[in-house]
């Protein structure tokens, strides 16, 4: 497998008649087991990088937007915020879906596509066994993908591409109910099973789905981690650090040519998302 030859890395495929000893439902036509990987809390995560880069002197200044972004005469970069204006000699874009016309050129690349997640009520320890026996971190291939596991006190979170626009109170609604349809049909025990919540965000696609980095109008920036997530997103942050700092530019991910979103599906103008979903269902339903 190449994956084994490039980067010593062992994956197992396992046949269908395996599968509910590894995911405790057998409705997909097989899987691959990757023993090596493992999963976190991303809110834990969150606040220890947050606590690692405040130990290294960074200031931190939450619940401040960035308004707009232009130069000073002596060349610095000013940005007008909601709490004031600061300069800086480099800057880093790390705003994901979330960008906003600020930096236009960023933005006019991103195609913001929602993601949403639920929590079912904590489950007995003997279903909960009989859901997931290996205590896997679980995810399918499709585009409209379901991802899942148990949570350290028992309960199934389930997540996927349901609503597919941002998060609002709605696509939050809707997709609570589009997700449980979708945990029922992997496990039809969870019929009765209470949803006690359900959150969203939006995620940062690309036209080619993959990350991109490097210099956008003088301005550093990575984006493009929908469905590549926490670990890749981390590694470019530092990696970006290191270029600000003076280290020589090895991210393979630069120069690849990051073309914009298509009309109609860009970060403000999504009107053609609905088209765009109806393509991948119809994709999902073929393949
Ligand atoms: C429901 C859900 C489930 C997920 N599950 C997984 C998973 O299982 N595994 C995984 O690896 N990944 C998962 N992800 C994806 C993961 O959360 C993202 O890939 C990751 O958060 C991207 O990190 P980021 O720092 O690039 O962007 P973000 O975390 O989106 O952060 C961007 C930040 O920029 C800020 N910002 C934007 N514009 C401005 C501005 N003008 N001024 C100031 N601040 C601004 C935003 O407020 C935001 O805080 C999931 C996402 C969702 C929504």
């Amino acid at each position: 497998m190449l994956v084994k030859r490039e980067f010593n890395h062992e994956l197992r495929i396992i046949p269908k008649s395996e599968l509910r000893g590894e995911i405790g439902s057998d409705i997909y036509f097989g899987g691959m087991v990757d023993e090596t990987s493992a999963g976190l809390n991303p809110a834990r995560y969150l606040a220890g990088l947050a606590l690692a880069a405040q130990r290294a002197g960074a200031c931190l200044c939450d619940h401040t937007r960035v308004t707009s972004v232009g130069r000073e005469r002596n060349n610095k970069f000013r940005m007008e915020t909601s709490k004031g204006a600061i300069t800086a000699r480099e800057i880093i874009l790390a705003s994901g879906a979330y960008t906003t016309d600020a930096t236009p050129a960023l933005r006019k690349k991103i195609i913001p596509i929602g993601s949403y997640i639920m929590a079912t009520e904590v489950l007995p320890s003997d279903l909960a066994r009989e859901l997931s026996p290996r205590n896997r971190m679980i995810y399918d291939s499709k585009h409209f993908l379901y991802y899942y596991r148990l949570t350290p006190d028992n309960r199934m979170l389930f997540g996927g591409r349901a609503a597919f626009f941002p998060e609002t109170e709605n696509t939050v609604r809707q997709s609570a109910e589009i997700l449980r349809r979708g945990m029922i049909g992997v496990y039809p025990q969870l019929g009765d099973t209470k949803i006690e919540f359900v959150w969203g965000g939006t995620l940062d696609f690309t036209l080619d789905v993959m990350p991109h980095a490097g210099k956008i109008g003088d301005m550093y920036f990575a984006a493009g981690f929908a469905g590549h997530g926490v670990a890749a997103a981390t590694w470019f942050g530092a990696k970006l650090a290191g270029l600000v700092c003076g280290d020589p530019n090895d991210i393979p991910f630069d120069g690849i040519p990051f073309r914009g979103a298509p009309l109609g599906l860009r970060s403000g103008h999504t009107w053609a998302l609905p088209l765009a979903g109806a393509w991948y269902r119809i994709l999902d339903w073929l393949t």
